[in-house]
């Protein structure tokens, strides 16, 4: 078998293997070390620690503070914004175990050197908002980088991680994971007696607004490939929340954040015509979601729903008042650090659109849905909860233990625990750590073990798109459709369209109903088949197709919990046409999913919704 015959087999063994070093990864490795001296602690990322992940760029607000030593808000407090947030449906548990430990995080990350402005009145944090502090965050990363290279025993950049590996004797159990070098093509075996997965959220399942050259403009970073999903079902750990997908109104075309504009600057959005708009729609709204349109702040999901409505109603484009307050040389100056920090593309679109905000209201959209379980959403892996907090039936064993023995997860890999952002991410990758070096610690002689015959055919089926390239290319003269192979390029438009036209995407109007879903999965199981024949003309095109993968998988997910759940929970994130109401009498639970690889079916079921907090 030609091109990877070449190319090394690398064993590496640790006790606890943390894949993805963003933010929720980045918080593993470091509280790992804190709680396992002498335990090997090794962190795989697919690019580089350094810049990866979510937060590469920079950010220029962390979202998720307490501010208890001054009794700002207290952890409760939290847990009611994010379950009124997600329309009622939260984990109580693991989301008051991040608020309780969050302010510790953004302590050490300013003791790192991370800059925090400061009120000068008060010396305090400044405040964006009710949870939202301000930082001069351009080397956000870089910093938080720093701490888990200290603390790691071994740092692996480039390792793109395609399969998780299952102990020899017992299914249910994990034992490591491989992947490829996506510079040398090396194959990569890791042993880990616990996994960490904290491999971010997922962009690019659905069509993006931005399509052609502009399409590596995503809201979500373009290299958020699903895996923080994917590698858990595939060894069938349970999901819950997977039709959660989120829906953000930001600046048109550069996907500009909008959070200090209305928090910091105070602009307001009209319509075309100048008007306010959202009383228009309360009726409208109550009438498909009850009380939830009267409680405070309004739910992020209704205000989407305000302007799709307002924009169908022909009176859009919805636009950010900015005039007035860019008269203000300083609030001028902090709307344009504002994205030089974080969204170094919307000033150079304005730029470039002739838009300056002092003498134009920008356009606001509606971006393409996304999945992830960190922002104002929670998709993700249905984790154990805190031994002192978790009602019985969300606890089986460690804190954020997956329903797979061994395999934890933090950051947008967990389900249920929505607004915990960069911060709330890195402080739930310590709780992961912390837990996973009690469960090494318990495992005495019962320790996991690789099967030789389980990583060596993932290896066959790893390299395979540059096999399929390399026999396939000659039946071509020119071009790039090929009859034998499908380049990942052209099976991603293929997974867009189907999510975007029957999932509920962008040129549906984020509209679906029961035939277009189960049309969808006809369709997505039928681009599954195809990806055996996925061709991969070098390293970079081999990790484009295994992102593929993942992406698909996470999307069939997600078209099986959005038909799985018969009403419209969250209008403005999606629309269920033939449920068109949110039905708590029926739906006030979390929907939960079990994919079986073998067989390719999805198990589904619901779950329980405790109310812990008043
Ligand atoms: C545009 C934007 C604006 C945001 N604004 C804010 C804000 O103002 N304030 C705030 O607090 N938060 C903000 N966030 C949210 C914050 O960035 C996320 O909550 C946080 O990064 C999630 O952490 P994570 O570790 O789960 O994912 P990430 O930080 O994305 O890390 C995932 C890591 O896994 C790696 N990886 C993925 N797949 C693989 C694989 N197969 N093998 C190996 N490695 C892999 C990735 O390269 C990456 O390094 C914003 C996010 C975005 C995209």
């Amino acid at each position: 078998m030609g091109l990877f015959k070449s190319k090394k087999t690398v064993f590496v063994d640790s006790d606890i293997l943390v894949i993805g070093g963003g933010m929720a990864g980045c918080g593993a490795t470091y509280e790992s070390r804190y709680w396992g001296r002498d335990l090997k602690i090794v962190c795989v990322e697919k690019a580089n620690i350094e810049r990866s992940g979510a937060v590469a760029q920079g950010l220029y607000a962390i979202n998720c503070y307490m501010g208890m030593r001054w009794d700002e808000n207290q952890p409760e407090d939290h847990v009611r914004y994010a379950r009124n947030d997600l329309m009622g449906l939260v984990r109580e548990d693991l989301g008051y175990d991040i608020a309780r430990h969050v302010d510790a995080t953004v302590h050490l990350f300013e003791e790192w050197g991370l800059p925090i402005m400061k009120d000068p009145e008060t010396g305090r944090y400044l405040r964006e908002g009710k949870w939202q502090i301000m930082i001069h965050g351009e080397s956000y990363k870089p910093i938080v980088a720093e701490a888990a290279r200290k603390s790691a025993t071994d740092i692996y950049n480039r390792i793109m991680v395609t399969h998780l590996l299952m102990d020899k004797t017992r299914p249910n159990r994990v034992a490591g994971a491989v992947g490829f070098n996506v510079r040398t093509g090396d194959f990569y075996v890791f042993r880990g007696k616990a996994v960490i997965v904290a491999a971010g959220g997922a962009s690019h399942i659905f069509k993006p607004r931005s399509t052609g050259e502009g399409m590596g403009r995503t809201w979500y970073a373009p290299w958020s490939s699903a895996s923080a999903y994917a590698l858990p079902i595939q060894v069938g750990a349970k999901m819950t929340q997977m039709e959660n997908r989120i829906v953000l109104t930001r600046f048109k075309d550069g996907y500009g954040p909008v959070g200090a504009y209305f928090l910091h600057l105070k602009t307001y959005t009209e319509n075309v015509n100048g008007e306010e708009y959202e009383s228009t729609w309360y009726e409208d709204t109550k009438e498909l979601v009850g009380d939830y349109v009267d409680r405070h702040p309004v739910p992020t999901c209704l205000r989407n729903h305000a302007i799709l409505k307002e924009v169908a109603a022909g009176r859009g484009p919805i636009r950010m008042v900015t005039k007035e307050a860019f008269k203000d040389p300083h609030m001028e100056t902090v709307g344009w650090e504002n994205f030089l920090g974080m969204t170094i593309g919307q000033a150079v679109v304005w730029a470039s659109q002739n838009i300056d905000p002092k003498h134009t209201n920008p356009e606001l959209t509606t971006s393409e849905p996304y999945v992830m379980g960190s922002h104002a959403t929670c998709s993700g892996a249905w984790a154990s909860g805190p031994e002192d907090y978790a009602p019985d039936e969300y606890q089986w064993g460690y804190n954020r233990m997956m329903t797979v023995d061994g395999l934890f997860g933090a950051g947008d890999t967990i389900g249920g625990t929505a607004h915990k952002f960069s911060s709330g991410s890195f402080a739930e990758g310590r709780l992961a750590g912390k837990a996973a070096v009690k469960y090494v610690n318990d495992l005495g002689n019962d320790q996991p073990e690789i099967s030789e015959s389980e990583y060596e055919n993932l290896m066959q089926v790893i390299y395979q798109p540059l096999e399929n390239y390399k026999v396939g290319r000659n039946e071509i003269v020119g071009g790039t459709v090929s009859p034998s192979y499908l380049l990942p390029l052209h099976g991603l438009q293929r997974l867009e369209k189907i999510m975007d036209e029957y999932v509920g995407g962008i040129s549906a109007n984020y509209m679906t109903n029961d035939w277009g879903l189960n049309r969808g999965i006809e369709l997505l199981q039928m681009l599954k088949e195809d990806l055996v024949h996925l061709g991969a003309e070098d390293l970079h095109q081999l990790q484009r197709a295994w992102e593929l993968n993942h992406r698909v998988l996470a999307s069939e997910s997600v078209t099986h919990h959005t038909l799985f759940r018969e009403e419209t929970r969250w209008p403005g994130y999606y629309y269920r046409g033939d449920h068109m109401k949110l039905d708590d009498k029926d739906w006030h639970c979390f929907t939960l999913s079990r994919y079986h690889a073998e067989s390719g079916k999805w198990e589904m079921e619901k779950a329980p919704v405790y109310h812990i907090i008043d």
